[in-house]
């Protein structure tokens, strides 16, 4: 199946370009360096899931990296709209880039004039429905989450190069995820989602500067035990918390709620996917059913 892509260069109108003809010149910065940032949005039944969060971010994103988007928030709601609308799908991925744009070789962004934004929406389906009823094994990346003081992992940058080596070491290792950990030496997030514990009963998540990225999910999931009267509790966590926890789960927009039964050879629990993980995964999918 063939995609429409949204396409729009600096302030020039933007339009739905077949994927075949939407393009990004070799010069454009974001090709040349990984000079840019995106967001990973879902659509549930035809609702864009958490859709302020995201926007949110993407422009937090862009401020940190002096990054002007060259549209409104509005504009890029109804940008996203128009293109699920013109691809036909109510359950979707949706990816938002905005690259700096195309210039001279050389690193200095002010001689690109024109950002390009992209909206693409297609399908997504992370791991099989059987993964999250097995529970995933995962292993403990050598590679470092990117410090904060370099490239703040806060920023969704199109650099995914530390993510993609944890990614690496993770398939080396016969495993799909990999926890990354801080120049700390403490735990940070996986390669593409967060990571919660539960110990006593007590949901714990890495806070937002032990180098993560501030997950939309991470934070959909901390209201929900809210709600639930589960406590939360944003901590530094160690490996040794990890092995040692109740209950381990991992969050994202691709993911959603995915249980982790095995951390670097040790069984997390009873080796099962947990009751809170599992009752949290049932809520999450009520929510995204509910269209709220
Ligand atoms: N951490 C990283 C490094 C990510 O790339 C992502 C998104 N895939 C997440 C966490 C989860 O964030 P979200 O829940 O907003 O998708």
């Amino acid at each position: 199946m063939s995609l429409l892509i949204y396409m729009k260069h600096g302030r020039r109108k933007g339009s739905l370009v077949p994927e075949d003809e939407a393009r990004i010149s070799v010069f454009d910065h974001g090709v040349l360096y990984g000079d840019g940032i995106f967001e990973g949005i879902r659509a549930y039944n035809g609702k864009v899931f958490r859709v302020d969060e995201h926007i949110e971010r993407l422009w937090d994103s862009a401020k940190a990296v002096y990054l002007d988007i060259p549209m409104a928030k509005d504009e890029m709601k109804k940008a996203i709209q128009e293109t699920l609308k013109a691809n036909n799908l109510k359950d979707s991925y949706i990816r938002l880039i905005v690259t700096r744009g195309k210039g001279p070789m050389g690193l200095d962004p002010s001689k690109c004039v024109d950002p390009c934004v992209v909206v693409i929406t297609t399908t997504i389906a992370m791991y099989p429905e059987e993964q999250y009823r097995k529970g995933l094994e995962i292993i403990t990346a050598t590679t470092l989450r990117n410090h904060p003081a370099a490239l703040d992992p806060r920023i969704k940058s199109l650099n995914y190069l530390n993510n993609i080596l944890a990614k690496i070491e993770a398939e080396n290792a016969g495993v799909l995820e990999a926890i990354m950990l801080n120049t700390e030496g403490l735990v940070a997030e996986c390669t593409g989602d967060n990571l919660f514990v539960v110990v006593d009963g007590v949901l714990c998540t890495p806070t937002g500067v032990s180098g993560i990225l501030k997950g939309v999910t991470r934070g959909v999931v901390m209201e929900l035990a809210q709600k639930l009267r589960i406590d939360v509790r944003e901590v530094c966590l160690s490996r040794y918390d990890v092995y040692t926890a109740d209950e381990c789960f991992l969050t994202g927009t691709g993911a959603e709620i995915i249980a982790v039964v095995k951390v670097d050879g040790r069984p997390i629990g009873n080796g099962k996917p947990g009751t809170i993980t599992m009752k949290l995964l049932r809520e999450f999918r009520k929510l995204t059913k509910s269209g709220k």
